[in-house]
């Protein structure tokens, strides 16, 4: 298939919607316009529907190690999962190991991905340690190898942990290259004594996990990491932030035009603490950043609304209940960290929409553009233009569906929704001009995707 016609539908970006068909080929969208009556190998009808580009999930941990176990999910089973929920491009992380450069990781993870991806991806490196070779690899990775985004973190001392003199040289770094600082913004030092204090008392509960990492230990990470970016004057994008007290730093810095950026996760828009109850079933929710008491959600709802927050990313980072989560039975710090998400997302923030909270086109924006803009994928994804890759969806506004482990495409054994109604779900999905999904049946090819060559995107991070 070399040609593809999607007719009359509406195409909803970030800034427009409007009534047009859109021709491809070979992958790439070419024309757009109204009552285009070009010969197509494929003709899509998108009668009624929206035709938006794919979403863009810039926060997964596939087939990723976590305390001798690996994230249910590999590149196979997680980018189908996408795929079936509206996502078309994914930025996984890749890590470092301790006592090397940053390219053994980055290449151990461009071979999980390969032959296996069904949809583009991306990575971000996760900087464990800042050598000078590392330095001179993070250089590297931006110019040579598409790699444009970095993470760090300011929690898990010993395993993650870096200070704050490690965290500024990165910073400094990307001034000179061009590359952006993705940040764990929680304060790992407080956390792990009031972790120690909990056990003392025996609390062990997969309560304990979220009670032991207080919102003032994310905020104040939050508010530290955006002022070593102010030193270094460079942009700093803060990952899952789930907390009021952090996106009120968040809102600071922009008030004050620093360029400070900051994601979201479904979870903590549609999930609380409350969620975890008393027992061990709550070991289902523990994820870091915790859920937080319900009472964040609003805000969190306004921050995307007013632009504080410009992402919604899922953290999609799944374990089994059976098997997996149950390592930390009678010990909430064994329990493997992370929820699965990556196939609901673009549905939970159509809700956004359905709840009359913001503009579809808002929903793009957040769900998909913003990601492409910060990210480096500006032009190529996240768009319906001509030049882009046709990642697009055919979405049905009105198509109702619930949320159940009994009827989802990811690799685990539970959903953090179960029983949930959701309003809107996409038809077709279609990734460089293939149709991949078409209503619920899987039709895309295991390797298809392409690994993606990020671009520093110095143009709009100020
Ligand atoms: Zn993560």
């Amino acid at each position: 298939m070399s040609t593809t016609l999607v007719k009359n539908g509406t195409v909803i970006t970030a800034s427009d919607r409007y009534d047009a068909d859109v021709y491809i080929d070979k992958g790439v969208i070419t024309h757009i316009g109204q009552g285009l009556s070009m010969p197509a190998d494929t003709v899509v009808d998108a009668s009624g529907k929206l035709v938006m580009p794919g979403g863009i999930d810039v926060h997964t941990h596939l087939d990723m190690p976590f305390g001798g176990t690996t994230s249910a999910d590999d590149f196979e089973s997680g980018t189908i999962a996408a795929a079936h929920g509206g996502t078309t491009t994914l930025i996984d992380f890749a890590i470092q190991n301790f006592g090397e450069g940053l390219y053994p990781g980055f290449e151990a993870w461009m071979k999980r991905a390969e032959g296996k991806a069904v949809i583009d991806y991306g990575f971000h490196m996760i900087v464990r340690e800042l050598t000078d070779q590392v330095s001179g690899d993070m250089d590297k990775m931006v110019r040579h190898d598409g790699v444009t985004s970095f993470k760090l973190f300011m929690a898990y001392p010993g395993v993650f942990q870096v200070d704050d003199a490690t965290i500024f040289k990165a910073l400094t770094k990307t001034r000179d290259n061009g590359g952006l600082i993705c940040m764990h913004a929680e304060n790992g030092g407080v956390i792990d004594t009031l972790v120690a204090e909990a056990l003392r008392k025996g609390q062990t509960a997969p309560k304990y996990h979220a009670l032991t990492r207080p919102p003032r230990a994310e905020a104040e990470a939050t508010g530290r990491a955006v002022a070593l970016a102010e030193m270094a004057g460079v942009p700093i994008y803060i990952v899952h932030l789930s907390c009021s007290a952090a996106l009120e730093k968040i809102r600071q810095a922009r008030d004050m035009g620093l360029p400070a950026y900051a994601e979201t996760c479904p979870q903590y828009l549609f999930l609380s603490l409350e969620d975890m109850g008393n027992g061990f079933e709550g070991a289902k929710y523990v994820c870091s950043p915790p859920l937080r008491p319900a009472d964040h959600q609003e805000d969190l709802w306004r921050g995307l609304v007013r632009d504080d927050l410009q992402t919604v990313g899922t953290d999609h980072c799944p374990f089994d209940f059976v098997g997996q989560k149950e390592l930390g039975r009678g010990d909430f710090r064994k329990i493997p960290n992370g929820l699965p998400g990556v196939e609901e997302r673009v549905d939970l923030m159509f809700q956004g929409v359905v709840n009359d909270r913001y503009t579809k086109e808002r929903w793009v924006e957040i769900t998909s553009t913003s990601a492409a803009r910060i990210f480096g994928l500006a032009g190529v994804k996240g768009v319906i233009a001509p030049g882009a890759d046709a990642d697009i969806v055919i979405y049905d506004p009105e198509r109702k569906h619930v949320l159940s482990a009994e009827t989802h495409h990811m690799n685990v054994d539970y959903s953090c929704y179960e029983g949930m109604e959701i309003q809107g779900h996409s038809d077709i999905v279609l990734s460089r001009g293939s149709v991949i999904v078409e209503d619920g049946e899987w039709k895309g090819q295991s390797g298809a995707g392409k690994f993606l060559k990020r671009e520093v995107a110095r143009e709009y991070l100020k």
